[in-house]
This record gives structure tokens, sequence and C-alpha cells, in this order.
């Protein structure tokens, strides 16, 4: 029972340092953005629930605009493809 406990508390634990990681430093491809992404080119709001487009967006996460088509990662930073 304390198990599962200590096991929650870690895991809620990783969330938060994994969420408060820094977009542009080395590890940001591991972090967590839990907030809004706006394409850069339309000022398009992204949807929460998204579907990968390819194996990048599945792995890291990131976003494909459905009105202009530009390729972001997952804070919403325009990828150049
Ligand atoms: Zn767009």
């Amino acid at each position: 029972m304390s198990i599962i406990l200590i096991a929650i508390v870690i895991g809620v634990i990783a969330f938060f340092a994994l969420t408060q990681i820094n977009k542009d430093g080395k590890y940001a491809d591991l972090g967590i953005n839990i907030s809004r992404v706006y394409c850069p080119n339309c000022n398009q709001k992204q949807p929460i629930m998204r579907k990968p487009a390819n194996e990048r967006q599945a792995l890291f996460g990131g976003y494909t605009c459905k009105k202009c088509k530009t390729e972001m990662d997952k804070y919403g930073k325009e990828l150049k493809t």
C-alpha cells in the first residue's frame, strides 16, 4: 500500500519537474508544455488533443497548423523542414 503511495508521489513530482524544463535548454524535448500553443505563422490556436503527423511529433510532441500547414514543436516554435 505505501509503495503505491510513494510511486504516485514520485510520479507527480516527476510530472511537475518536466513542466519546469526550460524550452530553450538541451532537455527541451523531454519537457511537457501545459500552455496552449499558437501557430507562429497565422496565430491559429492549436488543439490540446493532437494526432501526431510524423514520428518526431509522436515522440516529442508538436503540431502541424491546420490553417497554413506550418510545422511547430510543442512550444509553438516554427520548425524548418
Ligand atoms: Zn498556421
